[in-house]
């Protein structure tokens, strides 16, 4: 449904799909658009499910525990067909195959299950050392694999191979708080606290990062012109040659000549005389040679490795920009029997535009030193003088917010404003009783 009002416009369109849905829902350093699939998201929200039903105490986990799992630890139970359970509970199960490794158990008391819960951070020992069955019923919980506060080493290697013992005896405390729960821990994050977004980046479908797509959507390059870019790098533009493989026939003709050439990718974006000429006007200005070149490589050119630094962000844009131009005509021409030609000088003072609005200095906030606070003040003036408002913010050493003060003024000037907030900043400090500060 989604796929269809993302190439239609309306749900029920018969807008041709251009690529598969799946595809789309990459981030766009992946070649994707950005979307997400929304089994992945499914699949995450159902992670939170499990992560609670797994960690949390609740009547709502011993329920479904007892419904479910009857003597059998809920990581071993199977989804029995037909057996008419709930479809949550289904859902939940296969969250689980895709998620129970990441919950690791710091033991404290123990009560960890030995062969099932991942607690040395290895996944479940059930399976990783093989039909363990003598000792299966032996042994349940990590609390009983100690002797006087230690871990008991005959009992460890007797039941594990000997690698994980050594394992075991270097990362893993034995358990010593008697009676204790051990905590579960999310090792998808650093913090150990489980949330849907990291779950989502783990399971979602992925595809390799390419730096192509990350030229393709340069920043400050309207989406339309980014997406067109997209597509011809992808090959998903409807010109002649493309629309016969889906097997329309009719007789190809390009509509950006006096003499019609067949239509196709190469011709309508490099090799017409149109595409030619703008291309060559460009490419005049920076010594670019494009003689002999497809259309790729001749993008490649534009963001390549050769071009000056400083100018970089600038050039990666003139690609889509030409594409996108000659598109329009090509469209124009088509749709509305219009003969327009390409005003050169006019897309280079266009394309200036881009540049102002692309030259943004990059701030970066830095963190002050450990036990250091820091202030960040502003001030503005909406018309300068005009109506004015000050703001500030105080965050620790993790860059985290611990106040934050805003306030409208009386009409002043911009410098006043800036003043202001600065002002207002050091009254806040000298009520407080932090020493180390930054403003
Ligand atoms: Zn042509």
């Amino acid at each position: 449904m989604m796929a269809q009002f993302f190439w239609s416009s309306c749900v029920g369109g018969r807008g041709r799909h251009w690529t598969k849905w799946r595809n789309l829902c990459l981030p766009e350093t992946e070649g994707g658009l950005g979307f997400r699939l929304l089994e992945d998201l499914s699949l995450a929200l159902f992670s939170k499910l499990w992560w609670n039903f797994q960690t949390k105490p609740s009547i709502w986990k011993d329920y479904m525990r007892n419904k479910y799992c009857k003597h059998a630890h809920a990581n071993v139970v199977m989804w029995k067909v037909g057996a008419g359970g709930s479809q949550v509970w289904k859902k939940m199960l296969q969250a689980r195959d895709f998620i129970e490794h990441q919950i690791l158990w710091q033991v404290k008391g123990g009560s960890a299950s030995v062969w099932h819960d991942n607690w040395t951070g290895l996944g479940d020992l059930y399976t990783i050392t093989g039909d363990n069955v003598e000792w299966y019923d032996t042994y349940t919980s990590v609390n009983e694999l100690i002797k006087y506060e230690e871990w008991d080493l005959t009992v460890l290697e007797d039941i594990f191979p000997h690698e994980l013992v050594e394992h075991i005896l270097q990362h893993i405390r034995p358990p010593s708080h008697r009676g204790e729960i051990d905590t579960p821990c999310w090792m998808l994050d650093a913090k150990g606290a489980f949330s849907v977004k990291t779950t989502w980046q783990y399971i979602r479908h992925k595809d390799e990062d390419n730096r192509i797509y990350k030229w393709i959507w340069t920043k400050g390059v309207p989406f339309k012109m980014a997406f067109l870019m997209w597509r011809s790098w992808k090959f998903k533009i409807p010109v002649d040659d493309r629309v016969r493989r889906w097997g329309v026939q009719g007789p190809s003709k390009c509509w950006c000549c006096e003499r019609p050439n067949q239509e196709t990718l190469a011709h309508v974006f490099l090799k017409s005389y149109t595409a030619n000429r703008t291309w060559s006007y460009f490419c005049s200005f920076t010594g670019i040679n494009t003689a002999g070149l497809n259309l790729r490589k001749v993008i490649m050119l534009w963001w390549g490795p050769d071009i000056k630094k400083d100018m970089k962000p600038y050039y990666r844009v003139v690609p889509c920009f030409v594409t996108w131009e000659l598109w329009r005509r090509r469209n124009k021409m088509k749709h509305e029997g219009k003969k327009t030609s390409l005003p050169r000088p006019e897309m280079l003072k266009e394309l200036d535009a881009y540049r102002t609005k692309m030259n943004v200095t990059k701030v970066i906030w830095e963190f002050p030193l450990t036990g250091w606070v820091k202030y960040n003040t502003d001030g503005a003036s909406r018309g300068n003088p005009g109506l004015s408002s000050y703001a500030f913010c105080l965050r620790d050493d993790k860059g985290d917010i611990m106040y934050a003060e805003g306030k409208m003024i009386e009409t002043t000037t911009n410098t006043v404003a800036e003043a202001k907030a600065i002002l207002e900043a050091c009254k806040h400090c000298n009520q407080s009783n932090h020493t180390r500060i930054i403003i």
